[in-house]
């Protein structure tokens, strides 16, 4: 402190035309210039929140975008089924439905994920709104409608990208009959507790989908069950579930499937300490 009062008065007495500087003056200069520097010295501090975070886990992202970075599952690389239950096969390197033989499923279950997912509708188009290109991506049971919506009209909460009768698509981004595109969604897993088969529902589940890179469903608040015969209700089921391929009747490929577990919410640790200053 001493040392910094002794570089002020040399200041002010550097910058003093004539020597002599009343006292009031200095008085006045030196306020100002202690709270300038005061204020300097705060403001180049480190803010800290105080809460513990643990150290993010260090990954490896994909060669290129769309491919599954180094802590994905992956359920199809375009070689067998074996990530899954149910009757379709593999060509090609795609995984095709084949109508008739039910709906696929993993083998494996899951609550709250990020999910990545290539598809495509028939290049041969044939029927009309729900009946073209129809499948579906599953978590547990709430459906993300997979659809042929390139010119094809049919009611707006069940085309493709829609939380099926819950909300449309933001946009309708589809491509082509044929042509690939991407589903990239953020499924968060609801919260239920299921007393004498009512159900509460704690936290409802939220779902995020990105198609061809574009958002389309914006953290969409899932109402429930999708049904297609009543309105949504959220009904008992575990906390972790399958993710379900659709069979519609139509023959729809996929590829490229990957999957990351994620946290159920974002709810931080609680702070250890008050927010500080770092020195
Ligand atoms: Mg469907």
């Amino acid at each position: 402190m001493r040392l910094f009062c002794y570089a002020i008065g040399v200041v002010l007495e550097f910058y003093t035309p004539n020597g002599e500087v009343p006292m009031f003056q200095k008085t006045t200069l030196f306020v100002l210039l202690s709270i300038l520097i005061f204020a300097a010295v705060v403001s180049a501090q480190d803010w800290r929140s105080g809460i513990p975070w643990e150290k993010p886990a260090v990954i490896t992202p994909a060669a290129k975008p769309g491919d599954p970075p180094s802590d994905a599952i992956i359920l199809f690389n375009g070689k067998d089924m074996s990530e899954w239950n149910g009757n379709w096969k593999v060509e090609n390197g795609e995984f095709l439905c084949v109508p008739g033989k039910g709906d696929v499923s993993t083998k494996r279950k899951f609550g709250s994920v990020q999910l990545h997912i290539e598809f495509a509708t028939p290049a041969e188009v044939s029927g009309s709104s729900q009946g073209r290109g129809n499948s579906g991506v599953f978590f547990g049971p709430y459906e993300l409608q997979v659809l042929d919506s390139y010119e094809n009209e049919t009611y707006y909460d069940g085309q493709c990208a829609s939380i099926y009768k819950q909300t449309p698509p933001l946009v309708n981004v589809c491509r082509k009959p044929g042509e690939w595109q991407s589903y990239d969604v953020i499924f968060n897993r609801p919260e239920l507790k299921i007393e004498n088969n009512n159900v509460q529902v704690l936290r409802p589940g939220y779902i995020t989908v990105f198609q061809n890179g574009v958002l389309v469903i914006n953290r969409h608040e899932i109402l429930g069950t999708t049904f297609w015969h009543q309105p949504p209700k959220y009904e008992a089921h575990e906390p972790t579930l399958p993710i379900r391929l659709q069979d519609h009747g139509n023959t729809i490929k996929f590829r490229n499937i990957w999957i990351r577990e994620i946290p159920d919410t974002n709810v931080s640790p609680a702070p250890t300490r008050e927010p500080y200053f770092a020195q």
